[in-house]
């Protein structure tokens, strides 16, 4: 779970919190994990992208 956790980020306001719903599950959204804060999608990224930043 915290493997999962670390590779998920809101690309829109780069939260790592989220929650997960069977029901936001698509092709888009594999995890149907969505952003508590802003609700957006949560995209999948390599822990190496993040530490350029
Ligand atoms: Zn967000």
């Amino acid at each position: 779970m915290i493997l999962i956790s670390l590779s998920l980020r809101c690309p829109h306001c780069r939260s790592s919190q989220y929650r997960t719903s069977v029901f936001d599950i698509s092709k888009a959204n594999p995890d149907g994990a969505k952003c508590i804060f802003c609700k957006s999608i949560m995209v999948r990224l390599k822990p190496a992208s993040w530490q350029l930043n």
